[in-house]
């Protein structure tokens, strides 16, 4: 089967599509017939290497995929061939305490499709049975592709970490991402003031269009100062932030005493400083988050489909041009997910 690989870690030219086995299911593994699948910033993670972390060469790269299941384990029994799924990309190891409760990325053994094992941008994948999900109906295989791993980590961290309520004002930064997108519009549905930061004006009106209710160009506004602005001098409840050390001081001067500051992700950077003295005069709750549980799985695409929301979709390449697909990401050029369309 054709899949995209890395034979090594290094830059976009690493990365190929070629001729590699098809993987076979185990008995509690389902084999997934790939239609289209979402980049993330995690293969560039993946595709750099990351210290300590070991891969079996040549590894095939991605998280996200809608597909159709071709064959499945035998002791797999809630899924049979021809059913349309989604992959929820999270591994663990099922029988932990954290896994019992369904929290899979609260397992010591966490880890993700694409990473740990072999990824979504092939003909086939092979994942465990319980990282397959019915697919949204109403949703495109193009829109599903990239849907999973962004939407749920956008619910989490709002809906489960921020406990976000109607009326709370929540500041979104770096807008062109796919979590980020998908948090502004999860936001919205469950009815809080939006406020979204980018360097392009571009993408700020796409922002609006999408429903913020705010938005501020970074490069040429201070952020923590227009948004109290916006705010009437408070700040905000919530603070989304997918982009890490560039972001940090901006979270804790921009949220307002008793806020909350809910971190996903490290783009920009994994060490920042901490003013501690705003942490607890502030009162602030600061929060990591990854991925998502098993229930927030199930009310996330229960909130999309009543809500019938559809990701932002940026570009859709054929999955010879990974590279291309890739670069764009890495340049920050999208507006929402950049999805490979696999096969028909
Ligand atoms: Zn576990």
């Amino acid at each position: 089967m054709r899949a995209a690989v890395i034979r090594e870690h290094g830059g976009v030219d690493v990365l190929r599509v070629e001729e590699v086995p098809e993987p076979k299911p185990a008995a509690d593994e389902v084999l997934v017939k790939v239609l289209c699948a979402g980049l993330n910033h995690l293969d560039i993670w993946v595709r750099k290497g990351r210290p300590g972390a070991k891969f079996q060469m040549p590894h095939v790269m991605g998280s996200d995929a809608v597909g159709v299941v071709e064959a499945v384990g035998a002791e797999v029994t809630h899924v049979k061939a021809g059913d349309e799924v989604v992959i929820y990309p999270g591994l663990s190891c099922g029988h932990c305490g954290a896994c019992a409760r369904g929290e899979r990325s609260l397992c010591a053994s966490f880890g993700i499709v694409g990473f740990q094992r072999p990824g979504t941008f092939a003909e086939k994948v092979a994942v465990p049975a319980y990282c397959v999900y019915p697919r949204p109906v109403h949703l495109s295989p193009e829109e599903a592709g990239g849907f999973v791993l962004a939407y749920l980590t956008a619910w989490r961290m709002l809906m489960t970490r921020a406990e976000v309520r109607p009326g709370d004002c929540v500041l979104i930064h770096g807008i062109g991402g796919g979590v980020a997108i998908c948090a502004l519009q999860l936001a919205k549905q469950a009815g809080a003031e939006v406020i979204v930061t980018s360097s392009s004006d571009e993408k700020l009106s796409r922002a609006r269009e999408l429903g913020a209710d705010h938005t501020i160009n970074y490069r040429k506004e201070d952020v923590a100062g227009h948004a109290r602005e916006i705010t009437g001098s408070s700040g905000v409840d919530v603070v989304i932030d997918a982009v890490g050390a560039a972001t940090w001081p901006i979270d804790l001067s921009v949220v307002h005493k008793g806020g909350k500051v809910v971190l996903c992700g490290i783009t920009t950077g994994a060490i920042a400083e901490t003013n501690l003295q705003a942490v607890y005069w502030n009162q602030l709750t600061l929060m990591g988050s990854t991925l998502g549980s098993m229930d927030d799985l199930r009310r996330m695409v229960k909130a999309v489909e009543v809500g019938n929301l559809r990701p932002v979709v940026d570009e859709v390449f054929p999955l010879k041009k990974v590279q291309e697909a890739t670069q764009k990401m890495e340049d920050a050029r999208q507006l929402g997910k950049i999805v490979l369309k696999v096969s028909d």
